[in-house]
């Protein structure tokens, strides 16, 4: 039975009208936020500010993403039903949940054990059904290739190479890129099999995309 109350709907309706003011404006996006209950995905300490746009603390070192973020970055990659789609950082969960929410086929990526353990058993529990894998997000799923958009969640020293050539032809990837303390909202589409075009949205901090699996 799923913890959710009149009052998480309405403070995830608030979310949402402030998250239309911050100018996100796909229905769809607003939709999936509308829907997702945010409140499951963070510890229980931190409940009470589950429907604040902040980032919060998700256990071992990560975070769960800003929703302005969260919608800004699947705004950017205008997921269409039944896309197929790379998520690479699937920390709490979260976000992969609001790409399945909008009917898209989700494939997502942790390097942490710990953190793969733990959402890939919750997010069937409360009816989300993405594809979960341990491994190193750098490498993609070159098995499951190609995706018609992959998104990362984590901010990138670089582009990286791998996932560029995980995309279809017409395919899109978005992926903060830069240092440590800020990344530009990088937007990136496949247009020829060697081809690719690049425009830059903005700043964000992200923690980092790491290189390797860690077994905690
Ligand atoms: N999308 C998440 C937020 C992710 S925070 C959510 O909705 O909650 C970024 C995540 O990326 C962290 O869980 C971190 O462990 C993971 N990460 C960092 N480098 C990675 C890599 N190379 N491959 C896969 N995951 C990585």
């Amino acid at each position: 039975m799923i913890n959710e109350t009149s009052r998480h709907k309405g403070l995830r309706k608030r979310l949402v009208e402030g998250l239309k003011v911050k100018g996100i404006r796909n229905p769809s996006v607003l939709e999936a936020i509308g829907n997702v209950p945010r409140h499951l995905f963070m510890d229980s300490g931190f409940i009470n500010f589950a429907y604040k746009d902040q980032a919060f603390p998700i256990g071992a070192g990560q975070t769960i993403s800003q929703p302005y973020t969260v919608g800004f970055q699947t705004q950017l990659l205008d997921v269409q039903k039944g896309e197929k789609i790379l998520e690479v950082g699937t920390g709490s969960g979260y976000q992969a949940a609001v790409l399945v929410e909008m009917g898209a086929k989700v494939f997502t990526i942790e390097r942490q054990k710990e953190l793969y353990t733990k959402t890939h058993k919750f997010l069937p529990s409360i009816g989300y059904k993405p594809a979960c894998f341990f491994g190193d997000g750098y490498k993609g799923l070159p098995d499951f290739a190609p995706f018609d958009k992959i998104l990362v969640t984590a901010g990138a020293p670089l582009v990286p190479p791998e996932l560029k050539m995980q995309l279809k032809i017409g395919g899109k990837l978005v992926v903060p890129v830069g240092s440590d303390k800020h990344q530009d909202m990088c937007e990136i589409v496949r247009t020829g099999e060697n081809d690719f075009k690049m425009k830059k949205h903005g700043g964000f901090v992200f923690v980092p995309l790491l290189k390797g699996t860690v077994n905690f």
